[in-house]
């Protein structure tokens, strides 16, 4: 097997099929190569031991990673040359199982594409109402959703066209940077060397930029933060991992924010998933290789959106009757799109909010 034109095929034909990563992974007997295309992984290629082997110590090379060293989970991150004029940004990570053999997933990254969040969602009244927030000079904004729920690209989104308007000094802290932008300031975040998420926002405030993006809130000291940025003059847009719009709120009072300071600062909760979008042709949902809806057409944001004045009135005791009983909350706006045949009935249960 030549593993350079084996890489080369299918990083190729990973980007043809609209997917967002391959994931070679050992058996007892050889290893398969999968796609993950519209969230789900379609096996694609069989190695044999051998071949899986030498084409991840391949990659790791590329990579620049350990290839001496086949036990610990490493990861890497490369520019692949796919043609004279193309790149592609990739990140690979690699573990190994308790036999001791290592499988490798590869991340292509969407590297300068830029998309139109309203081609993109499938009901625009929340995006509208979104894009308004980003107006504001000041105040915290905060995302959540899955893993993979298109989060970064709708913050670089919505910062990119709020820049069209007027210059902003924009910081963004992530873990790691997944979309590279030029008007921006990206800082990666780097526990081993100090730089966490919280002395690299503590550092950027000193700065006084206009807007800072932070990629997760995960501990006391950077929700501290990020509130204390909105309260001195910022906007700060961050995400917080919680399974609904009021779980955010929930969330950042446990790491320590009181509800008042959420609600002096607070000015909107933005909760997206991506869901498989019905396709005629398909006669389901959108695979990747279908024409019908291009590359980046395969899979459509539902946002849902909790506005200042909705969080005026959440209180520790109602957080949970109003996840259930708000108008336009994720799961009504998921029957919605159900209803007008956007998504298919299994993709309405497979994405419900228990
Ligand atoms: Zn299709």
């Amino acid at each position: 097997m030549d593993l350079e034109k084996f890489t080369k095929f299918l990083i190729q034909q990973a980007k043809e099929n609209a997917s967002s990563d391959i994931h070679i992974l050992p058996t007892k007997e050889r290893y398969n190569i999968y796609f993950r295309m519209s969230g789900k992984l379609d096996r694609k290629y069989k190695l044999t031991t051998e071949n899986g082997m030498r084409l991840i110590q391949y990659l790791k090379y590329l990579a620049n990673m350990d290839v001496g060293d086949h036990r610990k989970s490493q990861g890497g991150s490369l520019v692949y040359q796919l043609t004279e004029t193309l790149e592609q940004d990739l990140r690979l990570s690699t573990i190994a199982n308790y036999h001791g053999q290592e499988s490798l997933v590869i991340r292509i990254l969407e590297s300068q594409e830029q998309i139109l969040l309203e081609e993109h969602t499938y009901l625009s009244e929340e995006l509208s109402k979104i894009k308004k927030l980003v107006e504001f000079k000041s105040g915290l904004i905060l995302f959540s959703g899955p893993v993979n729920s298109g989060k970064t690209t709708t913050i670089y989104q919505l910062i990119r066209e709020r820049q069209k308007k007027t210059d902003l000094q924009v910081i963004t802290i992530e873990d790691p940077v997944e979309i590279e932008e030029e008007s921006f300031f990206q800082i990666q975040v780097n526990e081993e060397s100090g730089n966490s998420y919280e002395e690299s926002l503590k550092a950027s405030l000193r700065h006084h930029p206009d807007l800072v993006v932070v990629g997760e809130i995960r501990d006391e000291e950077t929700a501290r933060m990020a509130v204390r940025g909105a309260l001195t003059g910022h906007l700060i847009l961050a995400s917080v991992h919680a399974k609904n719009a009021e779980g955010v709120m929930s969330r950042m009072m446990e790491l320590g924010i009181s509800q008042e300071l959420l609600k002096q600062t607070l000015i909107g909760i933005i909760f997206q998933k991506l869901l498989p979008i019905y396709c005629e042709l398909c006669k389901g949902d959108c695979i990747g290789y279908c024409i019908h809806n291009g590359r980046n057409g395969k899979r459509f944001s539902l946002y849902d959106l909790i506005e200042n004045e909705q969080i005026q009135r959440l209180t520790t005791d109602n957080l949970h009757a109003s996840a259930k009983n708000r108008n336009r909350n994720f799961n009504h706006l998921l029957k919605k799109v159900y209803s007008y045949g956007f998504i298919t009935e299994h993709t309405h249960n497979q994405y419900i909010i228990p």
